[in-house]
């Protein structure tokens, strides 16, 4: 199996229940939130049965993740405390994104959440009872009142607002010097999502904005995001921020941006696809 060819979005194949026979399996291994890596891969990899054995590390719990080109994915759990084995690394989650595929990237991010989700539903957040896993999809059930818990996400909106061919940047109180970015925020119980872009942009900003129109989505584990990217236009108000979350918020030409988006993001996407319309004079 050589990994580099892989196609990590096609070759996919999501599944909960591992098939019977499970031949050459592969593993992600997280430990406290960290992935392990094979010193001796030129590129981070999945590792095998020996590569895992070989680590010593005492495994606390597997998860089937489904095939990858017919091969037996999982996401494995092993202590938090170990030490980094010899010819071993372990790495954060962070530092893959910018250094493999994105979909490979994806992946592991899936790895990193239904290890973290397992570790936090051991237990009953109900009755504080045992819970175990249910075999007919990723849920776990409380044995004592039968509660039942599916792996967390939280729906996030991300928006680029535009006033013609300006977009609007805004500074986050903790960003590094010359970060501007698009606004963000989580979606609240009983909102449908394009009131979550109207909500959030009044709050962080004071403007209204008109024509919300849906662009894509990430999945985004940092740690269990889901963002659905948006475009949405300038209504009305002047821009008054909301200064507990931003330090800055401005128009900005399409053509002058503060900082170049980076492509690994939905924020960088969002703004890339602003710029080509207004470069092709459809805005
Ligand atoms: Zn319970």
């Amino acid at each position: 199996m050589n990994w580099q060819q892989v196609d990590f979005k096609s070759s996919f194949l999501s599944n909960t229940v591992a098939p019977v026979d499970v031949q050459n399996p592969h593993y992600i291994v997280v430990s406290d939130g960290e992935i392990l890596g094979l010193s001796a891969h030129e590129q981070w990899q999945p590792l095998s049965e020996d590569e895992l054995r070989w680590s010593m590390l005492e495994i606390q719990s597997s998860h089937f993740l489904g095939l990858m080109a017919d091969i037996p994915l999982f996401a494995v759990e092993v202590n938090g405390e170990a030490e980094e084995p010899e010819g071993y690394y372990f790495e954060t989650l962070w530092s893959f994104l910018s250094s493999v595929d994105i979909d490979l990237f994806y992946l592991i991010g899936r790895a990193k959440q239904i290890v973290e989700w397992f570790q936090t539903h051991r237990y009953c957040g109900q009755c504080g009872g045992d819970t175990t896993s249910e075999s007919a999809d990723r849920s776990r059930k409380c044995k004592d009142c039968g509660l039942m818990f599916y792996p967390r996400l939280s729906p996030s909106i991300i928006v680029c607002v535009n006033k013609g061919q300006d977009i609007l940047l805004a500074k986050n109180v903790n960003a590094r010097a010359n970060f501007y970015s698009v606004l963000a925020g989580f979606v609240e119980p009983g909102e449908s999502i394009e009131e979550t872009v109207r909500r959030e942009v009044l709050e962080e900003v004071g403007i209204t904005v008109k024509n919300i129109t849906y662009f894509g989505s990430q999945s985004w584990p940092f740690p269990n995001s889901l963002m659905l990217g948006f475009h949405a236009e300038y209504d009305s108000g002047e821009i008054n921020i909301q200064e507990e979350e931003l330090s800055d918020a401005q128009w900005f030409p399409f053509n002058a941006l503060p900082n170049p988006p980076a492509m690994i993001s939905i924020s960088g996407w969002l703004i890339q696809d602003f710029i080509q319309r207004a470069e092709a004079g459809l805005v």
